[in-house]
């Protein structure tokens, strides 16, 4: 989707700073982290949202998450624990409309998050 901020950065059209690439997935740096490690993983495939998610979806979910388990390994969090958030709708606080993966670590995380 053209009008889509996430589909432009995959797209390359919008710099951003890639930690990961597939032909499926694209992992970049949020642009404001809430922790020493953000990263957003997403698929290339424009999805709005969780609510959005089909059987056909299948390969592309479990390509981000092989993305997910590769950004942990990489950005050396594997071992010491990370989380993955996915905001859905309003009430999350949802600012994109393409799904993203949070993927937080590097610090001890609070628990229930706000
Ligand atoms: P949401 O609130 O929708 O779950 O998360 C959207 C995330 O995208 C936010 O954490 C925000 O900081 C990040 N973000 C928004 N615009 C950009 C951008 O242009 N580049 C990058 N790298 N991250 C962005
Ligand atoms: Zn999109």
């Amino acid at each position: 989707m053209t009008d889509c901020l996430f589909c432009r950065i995959v797209q390359k059209q919008i710099p951003a700073t890639i930690v990961e690439e597939t032909d499926q997935t694209l992992a970049f740096r949020d642009i404001n982290p809430r922790a020493p490690v953000h990263v957003l993983v997403i698929p290339k495939l424009h999805i709005s949202s969780l609510m959005d998610l089909k059987p056909n979806h299948t390969a592309a979910l479990l390509a981000i998450h092989q993305t997910i388990q590769k950004v942990a390994e990489k950005e050396k969090v594997d071992t010491t624990g990370f989380r993955v958030v996915v905001n859905n709708g309003k009430d999350s606080g949802q600012a994109v409309s393409h799904i993203h993966y949070h993927v937080l670590g590097g610090r001890r995380l609070n628990w229930p998050p706000g």
